[in-house]
């Protein structure tokens, strides 16, 4: 078998690779395909600002218009994509997206939209050349770095914490902003929070949806919240689709709310007309 024979040898598709292996790389070579077909696209979440109630940034979340299987959503394909040599391209294709859409609605004259957050892979995070990639997206798109903020988990920065410390310097350095995403779902959180580099922390939507019944869970967002802002922190709360979970992280002065109450992802061309519906929240 290939095992006896050494490193350097082919592995005998049908004998050594399991099923598994198979259905990556049929879809390894679909998502090949979509990302030189225009199969792949952007919707974006709106962001608010919870005093206000107005947008202020939106998220990039990509799709896949699948020929076959319809619209997938990114958790069906984004992990094959990072056990691939793909991850690059798609990447490198949802930042220029969403940096030349930024662009379109600010000549569009949607200047109240802030900025546009878009998600770094951990593949993407770890490549050597990913601040100049990003100096390169702004350029050629002309968009203003302060216009762009990149998404990493806590998970993602770390891994190698020196090299994240750099990295992420580098790119505040450029003037863009960065979120730590899904915070508080890595174990190393609020210890390396005063060390990374970052803009603002989005609270995970596991804590946010139990703030309402789960004692535990409201007191870890107040926490956070109150170490965030001790720190000079922004943050957002994922996830929010209850008025009761709006009013709640509101209260504790939470900068910023995305989720389903406000709104579901959209289609580019439907951020244009969107208009918080007013959260109709005491206080
Ligand atoms: P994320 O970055 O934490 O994005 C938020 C996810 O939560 C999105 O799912 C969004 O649709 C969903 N969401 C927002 N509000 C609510 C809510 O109120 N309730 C519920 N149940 N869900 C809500 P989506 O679009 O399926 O994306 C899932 C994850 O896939 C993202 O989580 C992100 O980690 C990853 N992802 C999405 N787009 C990209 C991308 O372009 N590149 C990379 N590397 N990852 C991406
Ligand atoms: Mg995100
Ligand atoms: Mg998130
Ligand atoms: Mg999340």
């Amino acid at each position: 078998s290939a095992k006896v024979q050494g490193r350097n040898t082919c592995r005998s598709f049908t004998e050594d690779m399991g099923l598994g292996d198979v259905a990556q790389l049929l879809l390894e070579n679909q998502l090949r395909q979509a990302l030189t077909r225009d199969e792949l696209l952007l919707h974006y979440q709106p962001q608010i600002d919870m005093a206000s109630q107005r947008i202020v940034a939106v998220e990039a979340l990509v799709r896949w218009k699948h020929p076959v299987h319809g619209l997938l959503a990114p958790d069906r394909f984004i992990p094959a994509a990072e056990h691939s040599e793909l991850f690059a391209p798609l990447g490198e294709w949802v930042l220029r997206a969403a940096c030349r859409q930024m662009r379109a609605w600010q000549h569009a004259g949607l200047t109240h939209i802030e900025r546009v957050a878009v998600n770094l892979s951990a593949q993407q995070f770890d490549q050597p050349d990913l601040p100049a990639l990003v100096a390169s997206v702004l350029q050629e798109t002309q968009l203003g770095a302060q216009h762009l903020e990149l998404e990493i988990t806590e998970s993602m920065a770390m891994r190698n914490p020196e090299r994240s410390i750099t990295v992420l310097r580098d790119l505040l350095a450029m003037g863009i902003t960065l979120a730590l995403d899904d915070f508080g779902t890595g174990y190393s959180s609020l210890s390396y929070l005063k060390l990374l580099p970052v803009t603002r922390i989005k609270i995970d939507r596991s804590f946010v949806s139990n703030v309402e019944n789960d004692p535990h869970d409201a007191e870890i967002c107040a926490a956070t919240i109150d170490l965030a802002h001790k720190l000079g922190l922004t943050v957002t709360a994922e996830g929010i689709e209850t008025p009761g979970q709006f009013a709640y992280l509101r209260g504790l002065a939470c900068n910023e709310a995305q989720g389903y109450l406000i709104c579901r992802p959209l289609p580019a061309d439907q951020v244009e007309q969107f208009e918080p519906a007013g959260m109709a929240v005491a206080g």
